[in-house]
């Protein structure tokens, strides 16, 4: 079940041991921006869906365009907002 651990079934949720580099795949989060529960298919994934995630990142969404390269765009979004918070000599952290 789990590569990484020895996992426990309690209570019919899956429980891997502290520490587990693998326990996010059973782990159920929350969207960032629509606030449903979801299970991350990517262990860096904050929202339930790609209209979510480019909705948290500022990204307009056509839904009849092909989104093949969300991961693209969401990457480029982070990059140009770094860029922003470098021009204003600003870190991540310090608004
Ligand atoms: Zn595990
Ligand atoms: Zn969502």
């Amino acid at each position: 079940m789990c590569d990484s651990c020895n996992v426990m079934i309690i209570n019919g949720v899956v429980c891997h041991e502290a520490g587990c580099p693998d326990a996010w795949r059973d782990e159920e989060r929350e969207c960032q921006w629509c606030g449903q529960k979801f299970i991350p298919e990517d262990k860096h994934q904050r929202c339930c869906s790609e209209s979510c995630e480019m909705d948290y990142q500022g990204i307009p969404y056509e839904p009849e365009e092909d989104y093949e390269d969300v991961d693209l765009l969401v990457e480029k979004a982070i990059e140009a907002r770094n860029d922003e918070w470098a021009s204003r000599n600003m870190g991540p952290n310090e608004y």
